[in-house]
């Protein structure tokens, strides 16, 4: 066990929400090369994977002209090829070249969501933009890093940058003989080794807000011993409008934000990249649909469906009750 008295911590911001940092150690705290390591790795993700970033590759790749090969760089091209396959295993569900759609809805960069005039788009323009998301168009060849622009199409990996930003912060860690730490950015967490005293890093799973009256779930704990979480909602970055609820995951086979009353779903994975992915997948599939997915590819997620009287209903897979206290 590891008999570190206290944990170290380190917090700041990145990706337009937050990150933190914990490690536990008996040796020298390291905490200022920490703070250059995280920032070098968040740095790097930013640079290449932020649509909120001028000149970043993927904000050239999709300024780029039609017809245009672009070679990717390696950290991006990780990433591309997860979300792909993300997208042929949901059957197209986890859209990264849902760009145009998030933008539509004002869950772009210098997102109008939150303009108290922004008002939801025009059917017309729903199916201008729906015409602009076709992932097999980018003809991706992983062995030469090439993406294909097919034409206004905009890559979008929100939905699964944070996660990877996580996995290489932790590796970073452990690179530096730091092997016992716990890892956030915007609410995806991963954990590796053991926290002071030796029990290993705990955490319970984001649930949502509830209007009034006690909490219809128990919070459910989990181990992240060499594991990481990712959650989905529809209650962090969500607008309404004449009563109707908006939340920032789109299903890109309608073109608009998802309905299907889930409020959440997380997904445990050793690798918080597939967690991010797989838990914004199952939210767009809904639960019936996701809960099959997942339990067809052994995934851990927990399902939170909102009923109509407004109560919380969780749902777990087989994979999800193994792991879950
Ligand atoms: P959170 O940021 O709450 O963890 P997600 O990981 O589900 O949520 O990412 C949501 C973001 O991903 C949206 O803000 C948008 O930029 C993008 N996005 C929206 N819908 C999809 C989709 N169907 N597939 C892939 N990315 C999406
Ligand atoms: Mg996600
Ligand atoms: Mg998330």
């Amino acid at each position: 066990p590891l008999l570190a008295a206290q944990a170290h911590r380190l917090e700041g911001q990145t990706m337009g929400t937050t990150w933190q940092v914990l490690w536990a150690t008996t040796g020298p705290s390291q905490g200022q090369a920490v703070r250059v390591a995280v920032q070098d790795e968040l740095d790097l993700v930013v640079a290449q994977m932020s649509t909120w970033l001028a000149g970043s590759d993927v904000d050239r790749f999709n300024r780029a002209a039609a017809g245009t090969l672009h070679t990717v760089p390696e950290a991006m091209a990780a990433v591309l090829d997860a979300a792909l396959w993300m997208a042929h295993v949901s059957d197209g569900a986890f859209n990264p070249a849902a760009g145009a759609l998030v933008n539509l809805w004002g869950f772009g960069p210098g997102p109008r969501y939150t303009d108290p005039g922004f008002e939801p788009p025009s059917e017309g323009a729903v199916l201008g933009a729906l015409a602009l998301k076709d992932w097999r168009a980018l003809a991706w060849n992983a062995t030469t890093r090439e993406a294909r622009q097919p034409g206004a199409v905009l890559l979008d990996f929100s939905a699964i940058a944070k996660g990877y930003a996580v996995d290489r912060v932790s590796r970073r860690l452990a690179g530096m003989g730091l092997a016992h730490h716990l890892v956030e950015v915007g609410g995806e967490l991963r954990g590796s080794g053991l926290r002071p005293g030796g029990q290993p890093w705990w955490v319970d799973l984001e649930s949502p807000p509830v209007a009034s009256g006690p909490s219809a779930l128990q919070t459910t704990r989990v181990a992240l011993h060499s594991m990481a979480v990712a959650t989905s909602g529809d209650y962090r970055r969500v607008y309404t409008r004449d009563g109707v609820r908006w939340p920032h995951t789109i299903d890109p086979r309608n073109g608009r934000p998802l309905s299907n009353g889930l409020a959440s779903v997380s997904v445990l994975h050793a690798e918080c990249m597939w967690a991010d992915a797989w838990s914004t997948a199952l939210t767009v599939l809904g639960r019936d649909e996701g809960l099959a997915l997942a339990t067809a590819h052994g995934i851990a997620a927990l399902f939170v469906q909102r009923g109509a009287d407004g109560r919380l209903a969780e749902t777990l897979t087989p994979a999800m009750k193994e792991l879950a206290a």
